[in-house]
């Protein structure tokens, strides 16, 4: 119960940064008593009591949960999702549910109905997002570690541009049962914490299979903590150059540095070259959209979420409804989305975008087989940028170039500190892995660690 109430004051203490979206004292206070009552009976497992807080994507029966949308304001779930529930059993206790991108799209987490989270290293510079506000609390210490999502890289850009490390698991290990759904081919659960040690004590109890979610992977669970100290002798890491040296000068050389420091450590550095790859943004903004269009159609005025007042009849409802509801990002989703599902373009935008996310796919399976074990890459092509740099989506869109690939084929993706910036902000180094490698990818970062 201290260590709560000592996180809840620091929470209070920093509420300018708007990392918070729900916090209920009274509620994080009763589950840390009830940690208590284990811990003095000898009931308590190692993590029991430790607080958490959850992406206000995941649903929860005791906070408010509404993907940052005015759509779902004030929602309260009737069920907690599985990776609440399980974090839940694990003993930890929930410290509130963080802010991020209106329904996880974005890129910044100034796209939140709620206002945007600030970077604790720097006011005018964007968290990064959709998990902005996991990454912005973890980074002021104000949450042991936090649950995200990454759908095309909301995991692992908001953790670079924060100086913390984020892991995107395999598609289909974390459950996707009570996440608020985007694009549910790519949507995926994971962590952001101080470091892959902590990510990987955090996501053993997360993963798992599930039956209420259709792509679960049926695996035993996994100790992830187990590799954490295998070393990274022999380990071959693939090298993207063109892809690092189209980094800011600064961000390209904190790779090579890594690099660098992998290599004193043991690991043999491979080039490699991504070329399939290089089409993911195009790819994800047809896939991310098609999909966001049709899972937001649930959101209609009728059985929950948010209703228009003034209506003439139930078209006009459902259309008022949607107006006042959604705000601009997940609009220009809805719009692209149903265009490129539409008669005519469906052949040409979607389907063509399915064979060239096939191809992607393949690409990196054929990097693992043949080439490497793991790929070192960077997270994005600078470090944080100002919340006014980027003001049009389509440049925000591209900044997406370097974590979509691995969404795209459903790989895992890590991103962990590298390094500062002159302006003193942090850069990230994302480390990706074949299909169910978390282990590896989480004893490659920690060694570096
Ligand atoms: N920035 C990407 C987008 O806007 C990724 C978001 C995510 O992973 N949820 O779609």
């Amino acid at each position: 119960k201290e260590v709560a109430q000592a996180y809840l004051d620091k929470i209070e203490k920093t509420s300018s940064l708007n990392a918070f979206l729900d916090v209920r004292p009274e509620v994080t206070l009763k589950e840390a008593e009830e940690a208590d009552k284990k811990i003095r009976s000898g009931e308590a497992s190692p993590l029991t009591g430790i607080p958490i807080a959850h992406k206000d994507i995941f649903v929860t029966r005791k906070w408010a949960s509404t993907a940052a949308s005015k759509m779902l304001e004030n929602y309260m779930s009737p069920f907690d999702a599985t990776v609440v529930e399980r974090l839940q059993n694990a003993g930890f206790v929930c410290l509130g549910k963080t802010n991020c991108d209106e329904f996880a799209m974005g890129s910044t987490t100034a796209n939140s109905a709620y206002g945007k989270t600030y970077n604790p290293w720097d006011a005018n510079a964007v968290p990064g997002g959709s998990s902005g506000g996991s990454a912005s609390c973890v980074a002021a210490r104000i949450a042991p570690a936090a649950t995200a999502t990454d759908t095309g890289g909301s995991i692992r850009q908001p953790a670079a541009f924060c100086g913390v490390t984020g892991i995107k698991p395999t598609y289909g290990r974390p459950s996707r049962w009570g996440m608020i759904a985007f694009a549910s081919s790519l949507d995926t659960a994971g962590i952001i914490a101080q470091s892959a040690e902590d990510c990987a004590i955090v996501l053993s109890e997360m993963i798992g299979f599930d039956k209420r979610d259709s792509t679960s992977i049926e695996l035993p669970p996994e100790d992830l903590t187990v590799g954490l100290n295998a070393g990274v002798k022999g380990l071959r890491i693939g090298v993207p150059r063109a892809w690092i040296d189209k980094a800011e000068p600064g961000l390209r050389d904190a790779i090579y540095k890594a690099l660098s420091v992998y290599e004193s450590l043991g690991a043999v550095l491979v080039d490699i070259k991504l070329d399939k790859a290089n089409l993911g943004v195009p790819v994800y903004y047809i896939i991310a959209p098609a999909e966001a269009s049709s899972n937001l159609g649930r959101f209609d005025g009728v059985r929950y979420g948010h209703r228009a007042k003034d209506y003439n009849d139930l078209l006009d409802m459902i259309k008022k409804s949607r107006d006042e509801g959604f705000g601009p990002e997940p609009k220009r989703r809805i719009l692209i989305g149903t265009y490129v599902l539409s008669h005519g373009y469906y052949d040409a935008y979607y389907i063509k975008a399915q064979q060239v996310r096939r191809l992607i796919a393949q690409e990196f399976d054929a990097i693992f087989k043949n080439e490497c074990d793991v790929i070192a890459a960077p997270v994005s092509t600078d470090a944080a940028f100002r919340f006014d740099a980027k003001a049009d989506p389509l440049s925000l869109y591209l900044s997406d170039l370097y974590t979509v690939p691995g969404s795209l084929a459903g790989l895992p993706g890590l991103s962990l500190p590298c390094g500062m910036s002159e302006g003193k902000l942090p850069y990230g180094l994302q480390l990706i892995a074949p299909k169910c490698e978390e282990g590896r990818l989480l004893g490659t970062a920690h060694a570096y660690q």
